[in-house]
């Protein structure tokens, strides 16, 4: 019996040895240069950085692609182990969901169409703004703009994806998106939208896992620093930015 017990035992770890185990990633892939899909795979910096930790932690990656208020729901309820998807560390986040350390500082940025002549001050007219549900331009906006009466709510669009944003700015159903800094530029260089304004905000990026699976966190924290030390996230923000 235990004899059996202990073969049972040395195989299970054998195998989970031989094969890894595999970590289920959610993201919101409409975030270049952070998360995208091109040519069907998952892309951006953050994909190759959990590529990078996953291979110094020895584990294999499953990517799921979903909207960004649905990351959080999705870790609480264990359909994804991580969420890599340039996801600021706030303190509302901080009691649901633990972070890892900071890898990336941002700001908002306001994006208009390329051709026209709003400026910072669509955020106090009658702009119709465009934000993603539950982002932290859509808290900004609800809190200091909605908040202190200088935008009507109905004024206030929230979108699941900043594809769909996007395209009601360009057809002119929308007037300005409030979004995260380095990927209104990416927008700016690759699409006929321009960065009219920043909102200086200084939030930080997380890695995101369930809270207290401490196991996984320390492994991701690990990584992280072993990344910074030899220049491998270096190499990576070069590749991306
Ligand atoms: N950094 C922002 C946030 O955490 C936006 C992230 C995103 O849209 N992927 O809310």
């Amino acid at each position: 019996m235990r004899l059996t017990r202990l073969f049972l035992i040395t195989l299970l770890l054998f195998v989970t040895f031989l094969f890894g185990k595999t970590i289920t990633v959610g993201t919101s892939a409409d975030f270049p240069p952070f998360e995208y899909i091109e040519n069907g795979q998952f892309v951006g910096f953050d994909m190759d950085l959990m590529r990078e930790i996953a291979k110094l932690a020895g584990f294999e990656l499953k990517f799921v692609d979903m909207s960004f208020d649905s990351l959080i729901p999705a870790l609480r309820a264990g359909q994804v182990d991580v969420v890599a998807a340039a996801m600021t560390i706030t303190d509302e986040r901080k009691q649901v969901v633990d972070f890892s350390t900071p890898y990336w500082t941002a700001d908002q940025s306001i994006i208009v169409k390329a051709d026209s002549d709003l400026t910072i001050t669509v955020l106090h007219q009658k702009g119709r703004i465009g934000v993603q549900t539950g982002t932290t331009g859509d808290l900004w906006c609800t809190d200091n703009l909605v908040g202190k009466g200088l935008l009507l709510e109905k004024n206030l669009k929230r979108y699941d994806t900043f594809v769909l944003a996007l395209s009601d700015l360009l057809n002119g159903n929308i007037d300005a998106i409030v979004l995260d800094s380095p990927v209104a530029n990416r927008f700016a260089a690759i699409k006929p939208v321009k960065v009219v304004g920043i909102i200086v905000t200084g939030e930080q990026y997380g890695i995101a896992v369930k809270k207290g699976n401490k196991e996984l966190l320390d492994k991701i924290n690990s990584a992280i620093k072993v990344l910074n030390e030899t220049g491998k996230m270096a190499e990576l923000i070069d590749k991306y930015f």
